[in-house]
């Protein structure tokens, strides 16, 4: 018997419960039992939903109040030493406290997890961690399932992935926390044992990390860890997603485990290399079904993969999605305004669990079993391919048809800056900001109403006119040199834009955890991109019209627009971003035409579409620079080119970024007081650039000489002639004082720098 399970399900619940819960407890508006109660509630409901769909062990460890490699440091007793909270008794307030940060200390830091949206929190070691045990937690969720009836498998980060996700600050920065793991691994035999004592037989222990370019110490490290994490009583599926671990196959199958998952939607190619290695009595769980997507399984597709498989493995094959459903929304079943004919391709958590039932059953009972879900499977696959929605003939002829010289402004960057310096007229470290400014309450409101139907089109493009004509004098009272329209008109800066272009449709629901508390909501980008018409040039226009300052037009670019939406898998992802890139080339063109001679075309997301392996960085950052040239490079010597990018490691891909060729890159560089940089400077990035001088995330007013300090930094790495001030990144979030009081400072540092150079 083929047998199916989950690496993980979505938490946050249908409705994003646990969101507003957690939020509501913050504000100090819900109790602790209440919080408690709810998340045993999602829990409760969302083991039901595995056990009626047929997995044999449902996944507990994979809830957490905020997130589960914090709550790993907790239940370790990994906690940041700063905080002085004592692992054994942490309460949820204080759980809530590293997370957000309190009143003496700043939250741990938090980033991406590998390639994906959601950001999970950096463990923060040194060299006197002593994983001496935490909370009970993982056991509490357990004996609840155990409880309730279930059979369980808890999922638990692995110690060498916890380890290399992990950090080392200040004077220990230097410190090898590999040197950890030997005290590491005891306190996972602690955890492991407490699992065996309520009777588990099974526990996901992932390790991803074998799908990155771990060092040879680091590899060398596995056999002796997994060696001691022996005789505690339970069978280890050890667990790798998201790319291929095909060169530690053979590394693996000699660790002293029971079985592995193996990731087969990102890379399929890897299951040769495990079969071969996969020891005589070990589980195999192929990862069929998209955990990172949402479209729907070809399951007659993948059923001859499985029959080979089942008939060789039979009750030691799992089946199972790619990776946890943590980043895929929770269900289709509310979804009410989504159009028929693309709600019939998509799958989201609940619907995916369905798939799995399916295709075990294809396995154990026969296809004949399950012929009419795998014949709607088949209708769905081929109403896509066929669906008249999904392509269109111009996308394909345009795409046919580019050139190279379409990627390449038409002189080299010296050469414009020399005619933009004379049509411009800057002076000396131009002023300019990101983007947007405070979306106040009204204009959210403004917004909303809109949407409801409730405010005509008329009327809501007078009040965004208001706002423009507000934004617009603010930055001429300030003293901003370049101005922007304040982007009041966008919600989000990818759904704005995608709710223009032919070839994406729009869930209600369809919300995906980012971090704590916060939901993302990834349009769904199903067809052959067009641009039917126009979509800043009105409002871009309008506000050139207001000043005689230059106006900044301001796009997503198409990196950003394919990174942030749930993209199409029935082409290459560089075939949709080009596609984004001509629409995108499109709307600059346009810009251009109506008279505006700065476009900023955004590329926030530009670095997190990177591969996990680095021999696949070259075909990405290869693409990812054409997508963006694409977009950019139709416009005239004197029409300045401007890019943003923020809140990531851009030092070993300054080539590429350099390769992009925009006139103007600004770039958030104050949390690292310049030294990102430095960086810039070392490979003598050649056209000009804006670090940031100030962080919005605080509403902190910064002073003068703070902000100068920073440009006096700058100015020791990039000549004056090529650099810009401006903050870090959009203000959308801040409020209005604190925004005109920050730049009123930052327009005056600049002035005294200006003066400093003069004389
Ligand atoms: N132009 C956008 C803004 O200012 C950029 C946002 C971003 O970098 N994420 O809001
Ligand atoms: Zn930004």
């Amino acid at each position: 018997m083929a047998h199916t399970h989950l690496l993980g399900f979505p938490r946050i619940g249908a409705q994003r419960e646990l969101k507003f819960a957690q939020e509501a407890f913050w504000r100090g508006d819900l109790a602790e039992p209440q919080l408690r109660e709810l998340g045993a509630t999602l829990r409760s409901r969302h083991w039901r939903l595995q056990r009626d769909a047929g997995v044999s062990r449902v996944s507990t460890g994979d809830f957490a109040w905020y997130d589960q490699t914090l709550t790993l440091c907790a239940t370790l007793g990994a906690l940041p030493s700063r905080f002085g909270f004592d692992a054994r008794t942490l309460t949820l307030s204080q759980y809530f406290e590293l997370a957000r940060g309190n009143a003496a200390q700043p939250a741990m830091e938090m980033t991406k997890w590998f390639d994906t949206n959601y950001h999970y929190l950096v463990p923060e070691l040194s060299p006197e961690s002593r994983f001496e045990g935490g909370v009970d937690w993982l056991f509490d969720e357990l004996d609840e399932a155990l409880d309730q009836g279930f059979e369980a498998k808890p999922v638990i980060l692995g110690p060498l992935t916890f380890l290399w996700l992990a950090k080392c600050h200040g004077a220990s920065a230097d410190f090898d926390r590999l040197s950890l793991l030997p005290r590491l691994v005891q306190a996972y035999r602690r955890i492991l044992r407490g699992f065996a004592q309520r009777g588990v037989e099974w526990v996901q222990i992932d390790e991803p990390a074998l799908c990155l370019d771990l060092p040879a110490n680091w590899l060398a490290a596995y056999a002796p860890a997994y060696q001691d994490l022996t005789g505690t009583g339970v069978k280890l599926l050890l667990a790798t997603y998201f790319d291929t671990a095909a060169d530690h196959a053979v590394l693996a199958c000699q660790l002293p485990v029971q079985g592995f998952h193996i990731d087969l939607v990102r890379a399929p190619q890897q299951l040769p290399a495990w079969r071969t290695a996969l020891p005589a009595d070990a589980v195999l769980s192929v990862g069929v079904v998209d955990g990172r997507n949402i479209w729907r399984t070809d399951l007659r597709k993948q059923l001859p993969v499985l029959q080979a498989l089942h008939a060789e493995l039979q009750d030691r094959l799992w089946v199972a999605p790619s990776c946890s459903l943590l980043h895929v929304p929770f269900s289709l079943a509310q979804e009410r305004k989504l159009d028929t004919d693309v709600r019939a391709w998509l799958a989201f958590a609940t619907e995916k669990l369905g798939e799995l039932q399916t295709l075990a059953r294809a396995l154990n009972e026969g296809e004949d079993a399950v012929v009419a879900e795998l014949d709607a499977a088949d209708a769905a696959v081929r109403s896509r391919q066929t669906s008249p929605r999904v392509r269109h003939a111009i996308v394909q002829k345009r795409l046919d048809r580019l050139t190279p010289e379409m990627a390449q402004r038409h002189s080299p960057f010296v050469q414009r800056q020399a005619v933009q310096r004379e049509t411009l007229g800057l002076p000396l470290l131009p002023t300019t900001t990101i983007g947007s400014f405070p979306q106040t309450a009204a204009i959210r409101q403004t917004r909303a109403a809109h949407k409801r139907g409730e405010l005509s089109a008329q009327a809501y493009l007078e009040r965004i006119r208001e706002e423009i004509e507000l934004v617009v004098r603010k930055q001429e009272a300030l003293g901003l040199d370049v101005l922007v329209h304040g982007e009041a008109e966008r919600n989000d800066m990818v759904e704005y834009f995608a709710e223009q272009l032919w070839g994406y449709a729009f869930t209600e629901h369809g919300w995906v955890q980012s971090y704590g508390s916060r939901c993302v909501k990834p349009p769904v980008l199903y067809g052959d991109v067009v641009r039917p018409e126009p979509i800043t040039v009105e409002t871009t226009r309008y506000a050139q019209s207001l000043t005689v300052r230059p106006m900044k037009g301001m796009l997503t670019g198409p990196v950003t627009m394919l990174q942030w939406s749930f993209v199409r898998d029935d082409q290459p992802r560089e075939t949709t971003a080009f596609q984004l890139a001509l629409a995108i080339r499109d709307e600059v063109a346009d810009l251009e035409k109506a008279g505006i001679r700065l476009i900023q075309i955004d590329e926030p997301a530009f670095r997190e579409g990177l591969p996990l392996r680095q021999s696949d960085w070259p075909v990405y950052l290869g693409w990812a620079v054409r997508a963006f040239q694409l977009s950019a490079a139709c416009v005239q010597d004197s029409t300045q080119v401007h890019t943003h990018m923020c809140y990531a490691e851009f030092n070993d891909i300054l080539p590429s970024i350099a390769a992009m060729d925009a006139d103007v890159i600004t770039i958030e560089t104050s949390r690292s007081a310049m030294a990102l940089l430095d960086g810039f400077g070392d490979f003598a990035y050649p056209n000009q650039i804006g670090p940031g001088v100030y962080d919005i995330h605080s509403p902190r007013v910064p002073s003068v000489a703070a902000m100068s300090a920073l440009l006096g930094r700058a100015l020791s790495v990039i000549p004056a002639e090529r650099l810009w001030v401006n903050p870090d990144c959009g203000l959308k979030t801040r409020h209005w004082p604190e925004t005109e009081a920050a730049l009123a400072h930052m327009v005056q540092a600049a002035q005294a720098w200006r003066e400093k150079l003069a004389a």
